[in-house]
C-alpha cells in the first residue's frame, strides 16, 4: 500500500522556516510582513478559507488585516480599495477571496493589484512569468504540489506526468511547473476522451477536478505517486478528494490524504510569497530562487 505524503507535517516545517525568515525581517529590518484579504460577500466555505489563512500569517508573526465586503460592492469601489491597498507601504500581500459575487468581473480585479503583491500568483504578469520562468510569485496550489512531490525524492525529470484540470489558478500552471521540471505531461480536462488510458500512464498523478471518486485505484499505473488537489463535501458532510482513496492507495506509491495533504500547503506556501515579497522590499534575498530553469 501507498506511503502518505503528509501534507500537514510537510507544510508545518515550511511555515516554521518561514516564522524565522519573519523574526529576521523584524529584528535586521524592524519590518512586520503584511497581507490584506478582500472578501466580498458570505460565501460560508470562503469565510472558513480566509480565517485559517489569517491564522496562519498571525501565528507566523505576520500583520494580516482581513476586509470583509457586502455583496452589493461596486467594482469600482472594489478597484479603488485595492489600488489603496497597493499604496499602503505595511501590506506586502494582496488576496481577493474568490469566488466573487456574479456582477463582479474577477479577474478584472485580479489585474488590478500590484503584480508585486500579487501573492496568489494570479496576475497575467505572474502566470506570464511563469511560461519564461521569471514570475514574481508562483500560485500557492500547484506551487504546493510541487514541494510535495520533491518530498517523495523521487526524480520528477524524464518521468510521465498527468494533471486532471486546466483551470488558470491550478490545472495550467501545474501542467507547466511540471514541464519546467523535466516530467513529460499530459492536461487532461472535461473534453478528455478514455480518462483512464491516459491516467494509466501517469508516473505522476495530479487530480484537480472537483468530484468525488473520479480517479479510482484501476486507473493508475501501478506504483504511481498520486496527487489529490481536489476538496468535495459529500452528503454526509465529510470532505473527500477526486480520488477514491481506499482503492488508489492499493496500487500507488505515495498518495495524499484529503483532508491533510495539499490544502496546508497551499496555505504554507501563501505565508512564503507573502515573505518573500516583504524580504523584497526590505532589500533581501534576489528572489533568483525562485526562477525555473
Ligand atoms: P475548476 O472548476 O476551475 O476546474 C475543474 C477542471 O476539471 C476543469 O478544467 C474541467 O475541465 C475539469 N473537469 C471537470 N470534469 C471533468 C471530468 N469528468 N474529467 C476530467 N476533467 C474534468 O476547479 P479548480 O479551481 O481548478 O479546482 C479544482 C478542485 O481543486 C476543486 O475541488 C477545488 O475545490 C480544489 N482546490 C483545492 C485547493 C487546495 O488548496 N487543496 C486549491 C484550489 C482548488
Amino acid at each position: 500500500t501507498a506511503r502518505i505524503l503528509d501534507g500537514k507535517a510537510i507544510a508545518a516545517e515550511f511555515r516554521n522556516e518561514c516564522a524565522v525568515r519573519v523574526q529576521r525581517l523584524k529584528e535586521e529590518k524592524g519590518l512586520v510582513p503584511g497581507i490584506a484579504v478582500v472578501i466580498v460577500g458570505d460565501d460560508p466555505a470562503s469565510k472558513v478559507y480566509v480565517r485559517n489563512k489569517a491564522q496562519a500569517c498571525e501565528a507566523i508573526g505576520m500583520h494580516s488585516e482581513v476586509h470583509p465586503l457586502p455583496a452589493e460592492t461596486t467594482q469600482a469601489h472594489l478597484l479603488a480599495f485595492i489600488h489603496a491597498l497597493n499604496a499602503a507601504p505595511a501590506i506586502h500581500g494582496i488576496l481577493v477571496q474568490l469566488p466573487l459575487p456574479k456582477h463582479i468581473d474577477g479577474q478584472a480585479l485580479i489585474e488590478a493589484i500590484d503584480p508585486a503583491k500579487d501573492v496568489d500568483g494570479f496576475h497575467q504578469a505572474n502566470l506570464g512569468g511563469l511560461i519564461t520562468g521569471h514570475p514574481a510569485f508562483y500560485p500557492c496550489t500547484p506551487w504546493g504540489v510541487m514541494k510535495l512531490l520533491e518530498h517523495t525524492g523521487i526524480p520528477i525529470e524524464g518521468k510521465s506526468a498527468v494533471v486532471i484540470g486546466r483551470s488558470n489558478i491550478v490545472g495550467k500552471p501545474m501542467g507547466l511547473m511540471l514541464v519546467h521540471a523535466g516530467a513529460t505531461t499530459t492536461i487532461c480536462h472535461r473534453k478528455t476522451q478514455d480518462l483512464a488510458f491516459h491516467t494509466r500512464q501517469a508516473d505522476i498523478l495530479v487530480a484537480a477536478v472537483g468530484k468525488a471518486g473520479l480517479v479510482t485505484g484501476d486507473m493508475l499505473k501501478p506504483g504511481a505517486v498520486v496527487v489529490d488537489v481536489g476538496i468535495n463535501r459529500l452528503a454526509n458532510g465529510k470532505l473527500a478528494g477526486d480520488v477514491d482513496f481506499e482503492t488508489a492507495s492499493q496500487v500507488a506509491s505515495w498518495i495524499t490524504p484529503v483532508p491533510g495533504g495539499v490544502g496546508p500547503m497551499t496555505i504554507a506556501m501563501l505565508l512564503g510569497n507573502t515573505v518573500k515579497s516583504a524580504e523584497r522590499a526590505a532589500g533581501l534575498g534576489t528572489g533568483a530562487e525562485t526562477r525555473i530553469a
